[in-house]
């Protein structure tokens, strides 16, 4: 699947396997095919296929690594199968993504869901102070979770119907916010 997922229900299937996630991020992570340590920066790796890790040809501590490693997945107990369909839906969803929708959609709690958008939350603002996200777009809290979380449930619907597709239906946006969600995976 070169160009990815095209709905979120071939998201879920396709990320449903392991492999398939691991494949996907280090194509987006190491675009030229070859694995660098994060740890130290050496391209002297090996992928252990029955651990799905990697291995630094160097001694030094975490010299095994996975592809969550230096990633806003990591030290999280949330598989890939979560983690790439809630990027997926961040990065295709014209009317943004509430915690409460990926719990539905997804199957995990709502606390694992806001976990989730706040991790992916901070990764933007870093892109954005980097320069990676453009300057004119504003990343609206209500955008990715946040507030609408603590809202009574018809505020929450009729926030989410308000919310509209205006701002993402500019292509900048569009393009910005892959690019974000993109650097949020590596
Ligand atoms: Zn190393």
């Amino acid at each position: 699947m070169a160009d990815g997922p095209k709905t979120l229900l071939e998201a879920v299937e396709y990320f449903a396997d392991e492999q398939n996630c691991i494949q996907y991020l280090a194509t987006k992570r190491w675009p030229d095919g070859v694995a660098v340590c994060p740890t130290c920066g050496s391209t002297k790796v090996s992928f252990l296929a029955n651990q799905k890790r990697w291995q630094c040809s160097a001694r030094h501590p975490k010299r095994q690594f996975s592809i969550k490693v230096g990633t806003i997945m990591e030290d999280s107990p949330i598989g890939l199968d979560k983690w790439l369909p809630v990027l997926w839906l961040i990065a295709n969803c014209r009317n943004g993504v509430s915690s409460w929708e990926i719990h539905r959609a997804l199957g995990v709690t709502q606390k694992t869901a806001w976990f989730m958008l706040h991790r992916v939350r901070l990764a933007m603002q870093d892109a954005k102070k980097s320069g990676k996200l453009r300057g004119d777009v504003e990343v609206d809290e209500s955008y990715i979770g946040g507030k609408a979380r603590n809202m009574h449930k018809s505020r929450k619907l009729k926030a989410l119907q308000d919310k509209g597709g205006g701002m993402l239906e500019r292509s900048p946006f569009r393009e910005s916010l892959n690019a974000a969600v993109t650097s949020a995976l590596v």
